[in-house]
């Protein structure tokens, strides 16, 4: 049964990791694929703008001013590097006019996005066919841009490769650039875009894990309730068992020729009968009183001295206790204030604590009372020197049914009532019980009850 609990849980949080491997695998198909569609999208917008009259016109201003320059370079009366130097003038006297119209082309699309055209070569060949490489990006680090903003180029997309040939002059030209684009905020865009469906995931994802924590817990209750039930179930018949088999045994004896006329053998069976009927009774009377809860537990409360109250009890009690290796200590205050509680009710908690106490192996016990100042509330605690109770099982002894169920512990017969029942009197006051324990070394089970 623990196994295949624990398989079921295993198998639940597997098949959430994989779940989740699933979700994000299908998110980042999800980008990748809005990614590569925004791409597209962006290249088209540029496209639109880039291929209007205003901007090609504006393209040959750079282009006419090359012309002539390359002119003057044929016949000698421009340096290689002048010509390049020129270039770059002109292209920085046109590119506001260009960003401008470029810009204003994009806004209607709402896009965030930036180009540049950068020259990567310039190759003349003569009539000869003696090609003559003026410039090129290969060789030099000095990057011309001939129009657009500049970016680093790791942030950019090349969207296009451009020639541009001159037969016009006798040297011919070939003047070749790129355009590379960069949309600017584009993990901001992708998220905004794809937020939905993260929160969504997200959302979904916590909804699942809470349902799983839930199903557990809920599986682990049902599972503890099984087993304090057969547990239950089992004491009762132990329980049972001793009285009912000392009743029969003793109306055998009434019964028998042996006890006909016998007045002694009479009695005596006649007191066992007794007895074991009380005993019954009470057994009866407790699982009865285990159904209350707090609030159906009708309380009759007077003011009474708790010094006095405790000490009584206590020697009444201590009459009850047959054993000689018992001792009982007293650190019992005389307060000056009255508990404002139900005798009756008090001294069955009280006693099922001393029960308890006797029962789970202490001798010497200590019973405490007194008033806290702090939380204002009389404290009535009662120490043994017992068994104790481990740590992980405290929090639950005083729920209904509920016994230790460790290997020594199986000789102490019981219901698993005493405690709860306990509990339930003391809420009913309006106050706590609490417990302090050490396997082995004793517990402190301290009842507090408000000063009213
Ligand atoms: P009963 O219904 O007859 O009182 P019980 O004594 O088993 O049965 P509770 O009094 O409710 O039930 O106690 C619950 C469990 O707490 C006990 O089974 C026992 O393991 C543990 N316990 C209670 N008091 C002590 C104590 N003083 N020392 C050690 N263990 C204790
Ligand atoms: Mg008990």
């Amino acid at each position: 049964m623990q196994l295949k609990f624990k398989g079921l849980v295993a198998i639940s949080i597997i098949t959430l990791i994989a779940l989740i491997g699933i979700q994000g695998y299908l998110i980042y198909n999800t980008y990748e694929l809005k990614k590569k569609t925004y791409t597209i999208d962006a290249r088209n917008a540029i496209a639109k703008v880039y291929n209007t009259k205003e901007l090609d016109s504006i393209m040959w201003l750079y282009r006419t001013d090359f012309l002539e320059n390359l002119v003057a370079y044929e016949k000698g009366n421009l340096e290689g590097e002048d010509l390049l130097l020129k270039l770059r003038e002109k292209t920085q006297e046109i590119n506001p006019e260009f960003l401008k119209l470029f810009n204003d082309g994009l806004s209607k699309d709402n896009y965030n996005l930036k180009i540049k055209k950068v020259l990567t070569s310039i190759t003349l060949t003569d009539s000869l066919g003696n090609k003559n490489e003026i410039y090129s990006t290969d060789e030099t680090n000095d990057t011309i841009i001939l129009l657009g903003e500049n970016f680093a180029p790791s942030d950019g997309l090349l969207i296009n490769n451009s020639t541009w040939q001159d037969d016009q002059t006798p040297i011919k030209l070939n003047f070749q650039s790129s355009i590379y684009m960069n949309i600017s905020d584009w993990s901001n865009i992708m998220l905004k875009e794809l937020s939905g469906l993260l929160i969504l995931s997200s959302l979904l994802f916590l909804f699942v894990v809470s349902l799983l924590y839930y199903s557990i817990q809920n599986l682990m209750k049902q599972k503890r309730l099984a087993e304090i039930k057969t547990d239950f179930i089992n004491n009762i018949t132990h329980e049972l068992k001793t009285p009912l088999s000392t009743l029969a045994l003793a109306t055998k004896t009434l019964t028998s020729e042996h006890a006909n006329g016998n007045k002694e053998i009479a009695d005596g069976a006649v007191k066992i009968i007794e007895r074991q009927n009380t005993r019954l009774q009470k057994l009866i009377d407790q699982v009865l009183q285990s159904s209350l809860g707090y609030k159906q537990i009708q309380l009759s409360k007077e003011d009474f001295n708790g010094s006095v109250f405790l000490n009584e009890m206590l020697d009444d009690y201590m009459l009850s206790i047959v054993s000689p290796d018992i001792t009982l200590n007293r650190n019992i205050e005389s307060t000056g204030l009255p508990i404002h509680a139900d005798k009756f009710y008090l001294s069955t908690a009280i006693i099922n604590l001393l029960n308890n106490a006797i029962k789970y192996g202490g001798t010497k016990l200590t019973v405490d009372y007194g008033v806290d100042k702090l939380d204002s509330t009389h404290y009535i605690s009662v120490k043994d020197n017992g068994i104790g109770i481990s740590p992980k099982y405290q929090k639950f002894i005083f729920e209904k049914f509920y016994r230790v169920s460790e290997k020594d512990t199986h000789n102490y017969k019981g219901l698993g009532l005493g405690l709860y029942y306990t509990k339930q009197i003391i809420n009913a006051h309006g106050g706590n019980i609490s417990v302090k324990s050490e396997a082995n070394k004793g517990s402190v089970f301290t009842i507090k009850i408000p000063i009213s």
